[in-house]
């Protein structure tokens, strides 16, 4: 997964930081030496990585944080916060004219993503109830049109296009006709990529921008290329007004500079990022997540969203407060397994929970189905009474469960420990949490 030598390094620096009462100056730069390298090792430009440690030492060795209890906490907070800013500080959202169709013009080289890219957008956008059309602009790759098509009809959004031997001037002022006789209210421009950036690709571009007028231009870069894609973003940028970047590949094992240097290099923000072969809507590109998951704090707020969309509401809301009332039952615990599994691969779930990415052990777990029916079978061999007061367990009545459900006495064990963690978890993150949410500045 991408950013994971950066987070790894970067939590051990801070791993260091967070033990100490005091923090001296010299503690403060020998950390932001370790940040330093980490960050150039994970490929961020290094201009970039100056101007940021700079920053951050400022704020660092600032009077707050001297005297503060916890200055390796506030370090972390101030490292979040300039980790955030270089990415754009908040999230940079597509445009939407007011007088539709929005146009959204994709450029990018050969091979970044930019077919791929589009019909995930497509996807988003129909998701959220729009009328998208894809334009097929791209006459020069072979089956460039046909990929497309295909894309349209898996996922359900109409493919314009004019075959390969009409200009792409003349498809994108077609295509812009056909999207307002037909009520689309965005249109999607596919281009043509090159190998290289040439001066025919810009002169195209140009001719494309001049008769279509976006409102959105994106360029769709490579993260797997690392610099590369930031020279290419500034390259492109020169030329063409771009409004937004979609970084592609961050599935892949990037080392992930290019999502840190793109905005401070090239002053455009990342809008989406891509993570996957698989047509899955376009995620909007939020940094202030993004910087707690490349510090290990996970994602939380995508982990919700997700849980949002895939969970019944109704169900996690009685949840949440059998948790706080210490209600919950070996029946909740069971319910709650079926729910986390419907969230996904639990490998990616991993990924966005604070400080797993460096539990290796647990990242490579898989669910296991087998183990998730044995579980089944304990509980569903315990008593009304048993499941809901478990402490009444006694050796003799886990003797019979084990029995009673084809399994062992230590397998019965070991989940009663599970189970009594889990409480003891939920009775922490409840009294954290407060009746109401999270305490103060809890992100
Ligand atoms: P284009 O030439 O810019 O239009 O690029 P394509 O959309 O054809 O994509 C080139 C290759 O990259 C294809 O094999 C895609 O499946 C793959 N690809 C595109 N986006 C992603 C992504 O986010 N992650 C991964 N792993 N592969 C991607």
């Amino acid at each position: 997964m991408a950013f994971e030598g950066l987070t790894n390094r970067l939590q051990n620096v801070f791993g260091k930081l967070r033990g100490k009462g005091k923090v001296s100056e010299d503690d403060v730069n020998e950390a932001m030496r370790e940040v330093r390298l980490a960050l150039l090792e994970a490929d961020v430009n290094f201009k970039v990585v100056k101007d940021f440690i700079a920053k951050v030492k400022e704020r660092a060795i600032g009077q707050e944080t001297m005297k503060s209890f916890t200055p390796g906490m506030v370090i972390i907070d101030i490292v979040n916060k300039e980790l955030t800013e270089l990415m754009g500080g908040t999230q940079s959202k597509l445009a939407k004219s007011n007088k539709p169709p929005t146009v959204i013009l994709m450029a990018g080289l050969q091979g970044a993503g930019k077919t791929t890219s589009s019909g995930k957008l497509a996807k988003m956008l129909l998701k959220d109830n729009h009328r998208p059309l894809l334009v097929a602009c791209d006459i020069y790759r072979p089956a460039a049109i046909k990929q497309l098509q295909v894309l349209g009809e898996q996922i359900g959004a109409p493919v314009f296009t004019l075959g390969d031997q009409t200009s792409p001037v003349d498809i994108a002022r077609s295509g812009l006709q056909h999207a307002k006789e037909n009520g689309n209210d965005y249109v999607i421009i596919d281009t043509a990529g090159r190998l290289h950036i040439d001066e025919a690709l810009m002169e195209e571009l140009r001719q494309i921008h001049d008769v279509a007028k976006p409102d959105e231009v994106l360029l769709v870069v490579d993260a797997m290329t690392g610099q590369e894609a930031v020279n290419v973003a500034e390259s492109f940028h020169g030329q063409l007004e771009l409004t937004g970047v979609v970084l592609t590949k961050l599935d892949g094992d990037t080392r992930g500079g290019a999502a840190l240097s793109v905005k401070a290099v090239t002053g455009c923000p990342i809008k989406f990022a891509a993570t996957g072969e698989k047509i899955e809507p376009l995620e909007p590109f939020h940094p202030e997540r993004m910087a707690s998951r490349i510090l290990g704090m996970g994602d939380m707020l995508s982990l919700i969203e997700k849980a949002q969309s895939s969970i019944d509401a109704d169900k996690a809301a009685e949840m949440e407060r059998k948790m706080r009332t210490a209600e919950f039952t070996f029946e909740d615990f069971l319910e709650q397994m079926e729910q986390v599994r419907k969230l996904g691969p639990i490998d990616q779930l991993m990924d966005m929970l604070p400080g797993m990415g460096k539990m290796k052990d647990m990242k490579n777990m898989k669910v296991d189905e087998k183990q998730i029916t044995r579980v089944e079978a304990i509980v569903k061999s315990m008593t009304k009474d048993e499941k809901r007061k478990p402490e009444i367990l006694n050796h003799s009545r886990r003797k019979r469960i084990a029995t009673g459900s084809g399994t062992s006495v230590a397998e019965v064990n070991r989940l009663i420990k599970q189970f009594d963690d889990m409480r003891k978890m939920m009775k922490q993150f409840s009294s954290m949490m407060g009746p109401k949410g999270p305490k103060g500045g809890m992100k």
